[in-house]
């Protein structure tokens, strides 16, 4: 008997037969011997639609209210679940995430978890009732309703799994795991039965959405091993754990692709001591996270400075290169939002050589030019043209030997 928490994504609760499917799935694992802790996110397009709807009421909506708001939809999913189990004649209650103890910081909309009090969970559990909780929200210190930023009830289904000491954490999805790419792009893609958390992390940041960031970093550091599979079918699922021996053999693991970013150039910035610190001591003050840097040789006297950011940022990243730009003398800012980030990631780099070369001699055959590079121990990325972006994933994928066997033969003829 041990203790498994269950995570249904909001494809999995979309409509009642979809609740119906995931109430059987849970009294299954319950009637095997097993305490049970689910977490739920919003049905289908809920939190989307919220989102909308506060947009068409006024352009820059409050925080606190938009947690009030967004927060309502995982609390229909709980009640609807519970409602399916008590139909099945098995006990279960919902709870949003302030009821059962999840007190977050006061950051609306992005909010990290600080405590969880587990109590009342414990004394459900004890009494032999399925847990059922609001994934994506927490309360502040004063009772204000936070959130967990989009896609948040993962990293409120692997919180509950680490400080609950769960035995597994099922994340149950509309995919049957994790692919060597997004399958919609590339129809070859190939599911991983294992993957570590340290590749997850970086394909889930750099465009791989398949689970929340924060929710990973949290099973690394607590080493819960979480286990995601589809609502769907039986199938075996994807194993994300800590690295282990074998994993090193695989170059490669997987190839994603990002569109969320925009690229910035201040140009010929006077090159002198202390300019590039200024730069992002400006753009850090305004909340802004950067990710990739380059920062050409100066030529008589003056250098460029290239740094992309998150496109939603965009205009406020503009308005404060704007700002240093005149501050420190610079020639002109320009930018391109129509950029896309190509990235390989795979724990065998550290140990292989040649990884680069291969990524860019395969660009270089489709024609497709790179503009930044940026390399980690495990990771390579690329800014491309937007316009490429699907078939550099495709291409990268084949190069690297991810397709599925039958189209790695149609490759060769
Ligand atoms: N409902 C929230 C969202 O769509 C949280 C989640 O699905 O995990 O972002
Ligand atoms: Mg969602």
């Amino acid at each position: 008997m041990g203790l498994i928490v269950q995570k249904f994504g909001g494809t999995s609760v979309a409509n009642a037969e979809r609740i119906k499917a995931a109430a059987k799935r849970i009294v299954d694992t319950y009637n095997a011997g097993n305490k049970v802790i689910v977490v739920v996110s919003a049905r289908g397009q809920t939190t989307d639609e919220l989102i909308d709807l506060a947009y068409e009421i006024m352009d820059n909506p409050s925080t606190r209210e938009m947690d009030m708001l967004m927060s309502t939809g995982e609390q229909i999913s709980i009640a609807l679940v519970a409602m399916a189990i008590h139909a099945m004649g098995y006990p279960a209650v919902s709870f949003t995430g302030g009821q059962v103890g999840i007190v977050t910081d006061s950051s609306h909309t992005k909010a990290r978890i600080k405590n969880i009090n587990t109590q009342r969970m414990q004394k459900e559990l004890d009494k032999g009732t399925i847990i059922i909780v609001a994934g994506f929200q927490g309360i502040d210190a004063n009772e204000n309703i936070t959130t967990l930023g989009r896609g948040g009830s993962d990293t409120t289904a692997v919180a509950l799994a680490a400080i609950m000491k769960a035995d597994r954490c099922e994340i149950f999805t509309d995919v049957d795991g994790i692919y060597t790419a997004d399958p919609r792009k590339v129809p070859h893609a190939r599911k991983l039965d294992k993957v570590s958390y340290d590749e997850i992390l970086e394909l889930a940041s750099l465009g791989a959405q398949v689970m929340h960031s924060r929710s990973i970093e949290f099973a690394k550091k607590y080493n819960v091993p979480l286990y995601v599979r589809s609502s769907f079918n039986t199938n075996e699922g994807t194993l994300i754990c800590k690295e282990v021996g074998e994993m090193e053999n695989i170059v490669v693991s997987g190839v994603a692709i990002s569109k969320d970013d925009a690229k910035i150039t201040i140009r010929a910035i006077p090159d002198v001591p202390g300019q590039a610190a200024k730069i992002f001591h400006e753009i850090a003050g305004k909340n802004i996270n950067v990710d990739m840097i380059i920062q050409n040789a100066s030529i008589e006297g003056r250098a460029d400075v290239t740094f992309t950011v998150p496109r939603i940022d965009l205009r406020l990243a503009l308005e404060t290169a704007e700002k240093i730009r005149k501050d420190l003398n610079a020639k002109e800012v320009l930018h391109d939002s129509k950029i896309a980030k190509l990235s390989a990631v795979g724990i065998g780099m550290r140990s292989h050589c040649g990884v680069a070369e291969k990524m860019f001699s395969a660009l270089a055959k489709e024609k497709i030019n790179i503009q930044m590079i940026s390399t980690s121990e495990i990771k390579i990325s690329c800014v491309i043209d937007e316009a490429h972006a699907d078939r550099a994933l495709r291409t990268i994928h084949t190069a690297f030997g991810l397709d599925k066997v039958e189209n790695a033969e149609v490759a060769k003829i």
